[in-house]
């Protein structure tokens, strides 16, 4: 998995509806990315706040794109 696959793919992580063999190569683009590792952290704080808020499972399509925008590209070369 690169930065872009975790990019488009980070709302099933967070949405908990990751398959199993996608969560498994998410986690390790995680461990080897900390530029990822960094903006999934963030996106979770983000989401988790905005679920406590709103009484929707789901950040506000608006939100998401704003999150998903705000996603750095890879920060050094692996
Ligand atoms: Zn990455």
């Amino acid at each position: 998995m690169d930065c872009r696959k975790v990019r488009e793919v980070v709302f099933l992580y967070t949405d908990n509806e990751m398959e199993a063999e996608l969560l498994i190569s998410f986690r390790e683009h995680m461990d080897r990315c900390p530029g990822c590792a960094r903006a999934i952290n963030r996106t979770e704080r983000l989401l988790w706040l905005v679920r406590r808020r709103c009484s929707r499972e789901q950040a506000p399509k608006r939100l998401r794109d704003r999150i998903l925008t705000s996603f750095p590209h890879r920060q050094k070369p692996l």
